[in-house]
């Protein structure tokens, strides 16, 4: 199905009408999951501008469009793949007349008039356009049409929005001289978020724990001058749910500090390099947060002239009575294994190892306090 919908210039005043609390119109045809790519290259300033305009949508609503940079008909047939959302100017509607008054028009192609798999904006040539936000159409704007509003409006289209006129909305079906509304209104973000559901989703993360060991942190400088540097890296998966962190060192302080206090917003995180020029210390951290999040350690050493000599990463290990892990002694490598007793009674730690034929090769018992 090919449907149309119009966006039309009228150089009039709205008449006011009374404010329903909800009143956007939906199309009745929505993408199958809140995202889609735009593919536009028609140079400056208009790029940007249509950049602009769909993160107006991305930072108020769940759906997130991306920018595709290269040219793509928007007149293309989805019957004859690949399938792109192209955008361009035009003085046909795809050979077919823009009519009188509209300034811009989105094409829009369902499967079984619900599911949308492709759509397309047409910008007349016939009006002049610039990119403002101040009022439509008057001062050193007069006969000036916005394409940065437009392309806000047109993208409502593509999402799935129909006009919009009982309410202040960027889904009006007209946009009339002075007019201010540049960016999605409260009724149009509704609108959105009835459709595709409101809050960013995002992929789950099995391995993300409110509580965090990491049998390793050392901070300071050695007798040479060579040191070492760790920084903490937190990101929070929820993009709703804060998280309330304490960052915890044990057998060391860095400048005297033992202890970090943070507070991520949904989707928040932070990277935190943790370094001073104190005598060595090394310990270990735990990181202890009210709702779960990735946590790892970097770490880093340097030489005494400051050069970086080599760097791990320090995931998180499960707190647990046995753990396996895997070596590899080709070229002479050797692995160091850290062990931190998160407890507070003296507990014995023994280390076997294995070959790969399964065959015990050694072992070592030691005492943590
Ligand atoms: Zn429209």
């Amino acid at each position: 199905m090919r449907k149309l919908v119009l966006f039309v210039l009228i150089l009039a005043s709205a008449a006011s009408v009374l404010q329903p609390a909800l009143a956007y119109v939906l199309t009745g045809a929505k993408w199958p999951s809140p995202a889609t790519s735009m593919y536009v290259s028609l140079g400056a300033p208009w790029d940007d501008a249509f950049i602009t305009a769909m993160n107006r949508w991305n930072q108020s609503t769940p759906f997130q469009f991306a920018f595709a940079p290269q040219s793509w008909d928007p007149c293309s047939n989805p019957n004859n793949p690949p399938r792109h959302n192209g955008v361009k100017f035009s003085d046909t509607l795809c050979g077919d007349s823009f009519g009188n008054s509209t300034l811009a028009v989105t094409e829009t192609w369902t499967m079984g008039g619900s599911t949308i798999v492709q759509a397309g904006i047409l910008f007349n040539t016939k009006y002049t356009w610039d990119v403002y936000d101040g009022p439509w159409g008057t001062g050193t704007y007069a006969g000036k049409s916005d394409f940065r509003r437009v392309a806000v409006h047109e993208l409502g289209h593509v999402m799935g929005l129909d006009h919009e006129d009982s309410v202040p909305a960027i889904m009006a079906t007209a946009v009339s001289t002075g007019s201010v509304i540049v960016a999605p209104q409260p009724d149009d973000i509704a609108g959105i978020n009835a459709m595709y559901g409101s809050g960013t989703p995002v992929p789950g993360s099995p391995t993300a724990n409110t509580y965090h060991v990491f049998p390793q942190f050392a901070d300071g400088r050695a007798g040479d001058g060579s040191y070492y540097r760790t920084t903490l890296m937190v990101s929070n998966p929820s993009s709703t749910a804060a998280s309330n962190c304490t960052f915890q060192l044990y057998g060391l302080t860095v400048n005297g500090q033992g202890t970090y206090t943070f507070t991520f917003a949904g989707s928040g995180w932070t990277i935190l390099p943790i370094n001073s020029d104190q005598t060595l210390q090394s310990g270990y951290a735990t990181l202890q947060c009210s709702a779960p999040v990735e946590a790892q350690l970097l770490y880093s050493f340097y030489s005494a002239a400051g050069t970086k000599v080599s760097e791990a990463t320090v995931f998180s290990s499960p707190p647990a009575g046995m753990l396996q892990v895997l070596g590899d002694n080709r070229g002479g490598s050797q692995i160091a294994i850290a062990i931190a007793n998160d407890s507070n009674a003296a507990t014995p730690y023994t280390i076997t190892a294995f070959d790969n034929a399964g065959n015990q090769v050694g072992s070592v018992t030691r005492t943590l306090s």
